[in-house]
């Protein structure tokens, strides 16, 4: 049988039930396949259910997105990573509103242009939502692709060629469920470690099962080590328990995100208190906070200290927050993990 058509039949059957699509035939919603595909950028399906239902219930509509504060969509994703995603999310959803009136646009041209929808988030919406024959290839597809071909040219080298693979296959018709499909085939079926290839529907087609070398697909380039970076973080209590918190810059990593003072993050460790939000004594907890960002790992060394008496003087972008209030923050991930080491339990 066709390869897409052997795909899709299996699909009209075994599809996942996900909250943000629309059943086998029918149109989903472009504002809920948009929210759930920048969700799904980095993060699980599981990660994302919880996150979706939040945000749908809160904001039922873009421009009920795009008219909410930027911190309170923050606080929301807080816990999701990848914080440039909300900002995006939240600039993209008014240039929907003032550009487009409020209504997605259907092209993968038009839609490469709004804030954070890269060619990837393009291809989805537009054969989701709305039925394009867009070649849709993330990671999953990259797998597949690799699979079926045996394709020895490593990773990220191969890429453009098993687009072109995939390209070959996309179909005319039924874009948006065959772009699904394949999603649910890589997710449940193609599996990175253990492919289920005696239940695969397109197992006729692969060419890495009849050569019994699934797992050697994709050939990946030897990987880089994560560079290692260091700092000082500090949990400064003044005499009414409240805690130093302050804003990121809105650009750069983790932009706009609240967090506890630090130093700034270093290849070399940091030997001194020079950037210590008070001159008082501080008490180094006994272990590191570790946390792995995509392009370094973090080793925060943690310090707690008092403000017996007098008034600290600091800027507008910190807060005295009560510690009950702390985790309502827009805290990102890391400084969650601060949060836990240093609240009293
Ligand atoms: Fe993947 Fe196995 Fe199906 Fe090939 S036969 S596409 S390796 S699950």
């Amino acid at each position: 049988m066709i390869f897409h058509l052997s795909l899709l039949n299996w699909y009209d059957v075994h599809c996942r039930r996900l909250p943000w699509r629309a059943l086998p035939g029918q149109h989903s919603e472009p504002y809920h396949v948009w929210l759930s595909e920048i969700m799904l950028q980095q993060t699980t399906v599981s990660v994302v259910i919880p996150y979706f239902h939040r945000f749908c219930a809160r904001w039922p509509t873009i421009s009920d997105l795009a008219g909410a504060p930027l911190d309170d969509i923050l606080r929301e994703w807080a816990g999701l990573g990848y914080y440039a995603r909300a900002r995006n999310l939240h600039a993209c959803a008014r240039r929907i509103v003032v550009e487009y009136g409020g209504v997605f646009p259907a092209t993968e041209a038009e839609l490469l242009q709004l804030p954070g929808i890269g060619p990837y988030t393009a291809a989805a919406i537009s054969a989701i939502a709305f039925e394009r024959q867009s070649v849709v290839v993330d990671g999953n597809i990259e797998r597949i692709m690799a699979r079926l071909n045996a394709v020895e040219t490593p990773l990220p080298r191969a890429r453009s060629e098993l687009r072109r693979q995939a390209a070959t296959l996309t179909p005319p018709r039924r874009g948006g469920d065959y772009a699904q499909a394949l999603m649910d085939l890589g997710a449940q079926i193609c599996r990175p470690k253990s492919p289920r290839c005696q239940e695969c529907p397109v197992q006729s087609h692969c060419t890495a099962q009849q050569l019994g070398k699934q797992t050697h697909y994709p050939v990946r380039a030897a990987r880089k080590a994560r560079p290692v970076r260091y700092g000082r973080i500090y949990w400064l209590q003044r005499g009414d328990g409240k805690v130093l918190l302050r804003r990121r810059k809105l650009e750069g990593l983790l932009g706009g995100m609240m967090e506890f003072p630090s130093s700034d993050w270093n290849t070399q460790q940091t030997l001194s208190h020079a950037q210590a939000p008070a001159r008082i004594r501080w008490r180094k907890l006994p272990a590191e906070i570790r946390h792995v960002f995509s392009h370094f790992e973090l080793r925060l060394s943690v310090y707690k200290g008092r403000l017996e008496t007098g008034a600290l003087i600091v800027p507008s972008s910190y807060l005295w927050a009560a510690q009950s209030a702390i985790a309502a923050e827009a805290l990102p991930s890391v400084m969650r993990k601060v949060l836990e080491k240093c609240a009293p339990q």
